[in-house]
């Protein structure tokens, strides 16, 4: 089952949500867990996670180069690009690196052979282990904007081969390319928000996305208590399951700036999770006998 923990809103708690699902099911899921922290442009989860790195690549996007001797300056490779990241002026090719996407086009179109790839690096992949949690993260270096390629690149380490393992994805906030890329393929959507105005106006556009994309989604309200209820009567009107509420506790916000996951204040924030996977449970196909409903048939 591959579960995306997304929000509209940056600062929702969706870092938490999902570090502290993947916790519960290391302990109460047989499967494997994989955790893929996708947030390329801040990612945060090996914080809570504290994984050990174990592998570090570099990643990088082809970025042509003008062999001037074979280029007769047509003007084709200009012409193709999209992102004007390759012009042609009077007798020169001049490429832009930052605004290019990497995607072969105009090297595939010069008629002379005139240019060459040459790899740009623009960020790393990092894969680790927490306990039993394969951990995977991408980070974009400062200033690249090029967060998808990226992505798609964490994501390649989704197995999935065996119905029981589960995938964790954390998402990056928002709505844009990179949030597409990451809940793509994704079996379920939990979308972390708060009980705001601000936090309603962005889950309304995470739920657009999600719409449009066909991938079942929940809502889990953080800092429940705070605010309004203009998020739980939005999720009635529009019958959208509720999965779980998480109090407003300063105990929670002490434990986040030390990395602490929530987890750790024992049984009050352990019950939350287990109420999203017995949620994810219901709606996945076909049941799933794990440690955590036989445990709980025996309470
Ligand atoms: S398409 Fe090739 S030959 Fe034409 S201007 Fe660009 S690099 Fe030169
Ligand atoms: S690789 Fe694609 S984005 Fe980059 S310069 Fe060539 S056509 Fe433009």
């Amino acid at each position: 089952m591959i579960v995306s923990i997304a929000s509209g809103k940056g600062g929702t708690g969706k870092t938490t949500v999902a570090t502290s699902l993947a916790l519960y099911l290391e302990e109460a899921h047989e499967g494997r867990i994989y955790f893929l922290d996708c947030d390329v442009e801040e990612p945060n989860a090996h914080i809570f996670l504290k994984p050990q790195i174990v592998k570090r690549t570099s990643f990088g996007i082809p970025i042509p180069e003008v062999d001037f001797t074979k280029c007769n300056y047509c003007g084709k490779c200009g012409e193709v690009c999209a992102y004007n990241a390759i012009i042609v002026v009077k007798e020169n090719v001049l490429v832009f690196p930052e605004l290019c996407h990497g995607c072969g086009g105009c090297s595939l179109l010069c008629p002379n052979n005139a240019i060459i790839e040459k790899e740009r690096e623009i960020g790393f992949v990092e894969e680790g282990v927490y306990r039993s949690i394969e951990f995977y993260h991408g980070k974009l270096n400062i200033g690249e904007p090029m967060a998808t390629p990226l992505i798609r690149s964490v994501k390649e380490f989704i197995k999935n081969d065996n119905e029981n393992d589960v995938v964790i994805i954390d998402v990056p906030p928002g709505t844009s390319c990179p949030v597409i890329e990451a809940v793509k393929g994704s079996d379920f959507t939990i979308l972390v928000t708060e009980p705001t105005p601000f936090g309603l106006n962005d889950l309304k556009l995470a739920i657009e996305t999600l719409r449009k994309l066909k991938i079942p989604f929940g809502v889990v309200i953080n800092r429940a208590g705070i605010g309004d209820k203009g998020v739980t009567e939005f999720c009635n009107e529009e019958k959208i399951p509720l999965i779980a509420e998480i109090p407003y506790d300063r105990k929670i916000a002490v434990l986040y700036s030390y990395g602490v996951p929530m987890l750790k204040e024992g049984n009050k924030y352990r019950n939350i999770f287990k109420r999203i996977w017995e949620h994810l449970i219901k709606k996945s196909t076909g049941a799933q006998v794990t440690r955590a409903q036989e445990n709980d048939s025996m309470q």
